[in-house]
């Protein structure tokens, strides 16, 4: 069973948005402190290629946070799982994703997982590439494919508001420099990592990628195999153990789909071998996801028993 009409789409979408007003936005990147509360979009991504969806399609976001997955199956496949893994984790936390406090008690400095700042900062620092603009570009060269839109661009006030203030991923930054975790210069890397963050789209082509991640990293449009399965399988397990920060646990248990949300209100979805799922909500609940786009959620996972468990 799916959801295979706009109108059905709609009608979820108009009960969900009624809860964010207990939702608050994102501000401490300043810029994000701009968008509307009450705005909500879904699309459902088939790998047939129908798409149905909802709200206020157009509006676009930035990934945050749903870039760790990206650049992560990129690194995943720039360098092997054994030279990653020696320097990220695979545990979850339950710490806030920009903790720095297990850094200290986990020797020698060795992020739990990717999904968190310091676990992605590591990631990041490890995507190939001579100069930040060339590694960047072989960032979104993936995510343009596997969202099918070749024109992808990072939103630059965002980025750039996150760089200004971006004081205590910084922090992170020397800390993991220190313990020789990274070897790059830390503003080189910051630039990086901000401009990835800011990486802008609007939910059809965040559900079009979650669609390629269910499809275990093939895409059915191009019949080209993006990402290897292998990979493509351990960015879902990441996205089921941390993918909603430390609401990963209750999520999986009340809705049970592998996704990853990102401070702006971002949710991106991935049904095992069904389809994918792309959320703009930017009213946030106090563990940090999308308060309406969790309700969007449990109202599919339980009229379609989405739960993979
Ligand atoms: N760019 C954000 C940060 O590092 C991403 C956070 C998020 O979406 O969780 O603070």
């Amino acid at each position: 069973m799916a959801c295979r009409s706009n109108q059905e789409l709609k009608a979820f979408v108009n009960e969900a948005r009624n809860c964010t007003t207990f939702g608050h936005i994102a501000d401490y990147i300043p810029v994000l402190g701009k968008a509307r509360p009450d705005d909500l979009s879904i699309a459902i991504y088939y790998p047939d290629g129908e798409c149905v969806s909802a709200g206020e399609i157009e509006k676009k976001f930035t990934l945050q946070s749903i870039s760790k997955v990206i650049s992560l199956a990129l690194v995943l496949m720039d360098r092997g799982k054994e030279q990653v893994f020696q320097r990220v984790g695979m545990e979850p936390t339950g710490d806030p994703f920009n903790s720095i406090a297990k850094l200290e008690t986990t020797a020698p400095a060795k992020p739990l997982n990717p999904m968190i700042n310091a676990g992605a900062l590591v990631v990041t620092h490890m995507i190939e590439g001579e100069e930040v603009e060339n590694r960047l570009q072989r960032l979104l060269s993936l995510i343009r494919q596997m969202a099918n839109n070749p024109s992808i661009q990072v939103n630059e006030e965002v980025a750039r508001s996150e760089f200004e203030t971006s004081q205590l991923n910084r922090a992170l930054c020397y800390f993991l420099r220190q313990h020789k975790v990274l070897d790059e210069d830390v503003e080189d890397l910051m630039d990086l990592y901000t401009k990835q963050c800011a990486i802008e789209m609007n939910c059809l082509e965040l559900g079009r990628i979650g669609m390629v991640f269910a499809m275990n990293g093939y895409d059915p449009d191009s019949k080209k195999q993006l990402i290897p399965e292998d990979i493509a399988r351990i960015c879902k397990t990441f996205m089921v153990t941390c993918g909603m920060y430390n609401a990963s646990g209750e999520f999986a248990i009340k809705i049970g789909i592998p996704a990853k949300s990102g401070v702006s209100g971002g949710i991106m979805g991935a049904v095992p071998e069904r389809f994918g799922i792309g959320i703009f909500g930017p009213a946030l609940d106090e563990k940090g996801n999308s308060i309406a786009g969790i309700k969007l959620l449990e109202l599919l996972s339980e009229n379609y028993q989405l739960s993979m468990f």
